[in-house]
């Protein structure tokens, strides 16, 4: 599954944010499947209130949600990349997700220890940002230290190329800039990709403000904000605290007096989840028949039969051709056989686009 990595300083409420969601991993767990999970990692439901709807329709057996996971990655601190505090188990963490979701403090309280002084949301986030451009700046040297020699007796073009773009990583990292804002071309990212670069990684803010702020934000979040800007990052305004005790309400009643306190729709967790499903490019198709109705979670621009692998490997080899129903048309005629008689149920082949929503049917070879 893809996995989002929760960074931030210490006491910034990372712990917190994770206790929520694998508290809510856990309540899922039990309607829907069990999953052992390593302790710092838990796996949630991508909430999607077409499943719901799905499922009202059809009346499966089971149901089955897609899922993403977080990884409670707790320990950078200043000096992370020189391995200061573990610091290079923790980097060595990150390097390993797919996604980054950076908690920044924006609430005071003085009983909650703090090393950098005055609440200071952009300065954090330098903080954090340096460690991982230092660690980058690293990987970068060594291979530009590497194809150095190569690129320069002009043997083979591609190490040129390489070399050049790793000259260009390197200088914008030595500006203390992420590589993620160097607007890389998708060819030049294929270039670099075994670098497993850190800055490179798609990343959301969580900014864990006070309770009074939640609905508003406060000027921490909004310096955050400001700040982010060039990163072209989404900044989530959460109260940590507030969904850790969300999730552990148990009565949906109890839970319909607290979201009613609090002037809540819904946990600040699952925008959360929607938003980091959203960075890693991902949609969903369904499956929907009478044993299960599922979701799948494929990337943007997949093919049928791409798409049909997440179901079975042997699914893609054998591809035959997909039956396809939209979403929009599934939920408008109520079924897939009354789709079929408004002539809403289309036949497509190998180079067919899957849809965000599509309700599919794979016919293959065995
Ligand atoms: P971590 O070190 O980043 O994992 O931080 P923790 O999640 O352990 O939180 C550090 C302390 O801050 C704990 O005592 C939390 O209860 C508290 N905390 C977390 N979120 C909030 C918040 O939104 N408001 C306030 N006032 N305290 C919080």
């Amino acid at each position: 599954a893809l996995q989002a990595g929760i960074v931030g300083l210490p006491n910034v409420g990372k712990s917190t944010l994770f206790n929520a969601v694998s508290n809510s991993a856990k309540a899922q767990a039990s309607n829907y499947r069990f999953c052992t999970i390593e302790p710092n990692v838990g796996l949630v439901d991508v909430p999607d209130t077409r499943i719901s709807k799905l499922e009202e329709l059809v009346k499966p057996n089971r149901t089955v949600p897609t899922t993403m996971e977080f990884v409670d990655i707790a320990g950078l601190v200043k000096g992370a990349s020189k391995g200061e505090g573990l610091g290079n188990k923790f980097l060595a963490n990150i390097r390993e997700v797919d996604a980054i979701v950076h908690v920044i403090r924006c609430f005071e309280d003085d009983n909650i220890l703090r090393d950098e002084g005055p609440i200071n949301p952009v300065g954090d986030k330098d903080i954090i940002d340096t460690e991982l451009q230092l660690k980058d700046l690293e990987s970068v040297e060594k291979k530009v230290a590497r194809t150095e020699k190569m690129a320069r007796t002009g043997g083979d073009p591609k190490a040129k190329v390489e070399f050049e773009i790793l000259k260009r990583c390197q200088e914008h990292l030595e500006k203390g800039k992420n590589i993620r804002e160097l607007g890389l071309s998708k060819e030049e990212r294929v270039a670099i990709a075994d670098l497993f670069l850190l800055t490179e990684k798609p990343v959301l803010y969580v900014a864990n403000v006070d309770e009074a702020s939640l609905h508003t934000g406060n000027k921490f979040s909004k310096a955050l904000e400001e700040a982010v800007k060039a990163e072209n990052a989404q900044v989530i305004i959460m109260n940590n605290s507030i969904e850790a005790q969300i999730t552990e309400l148990e009565d949906p009643a109890d839970k319909e007096l607290f979201f009613a306190e609090y002037g809540l729709t819904e946990p600040g967790l699952n925008r959360l989840i929607r938003s980091a499903y959203k960075l890693l490019d991902l949609i969903t198709y369904f499956t929907a028949g009478v044993q299960e109705v599922r979701a799948w979670t494929i990337h943007t621009g997949w093919k049928a039969p791409q798409a049909a692998s997440v179901i079975h490997t042997d699914f893609e080899k054998g591809f035959i051709k997909a039956e396809v129903i939209s979403y929009d048309d599934y939920v408008k005629y109520g079924s897939e056989a009354a789709a079929r008689d408004n002539g809403r149920l289309r036949i497509e082949g190998k180079e067919y686009v899957v849809n965000d929503g599509d309700v599919m049917h794979f016919r293959f070879n065995v």
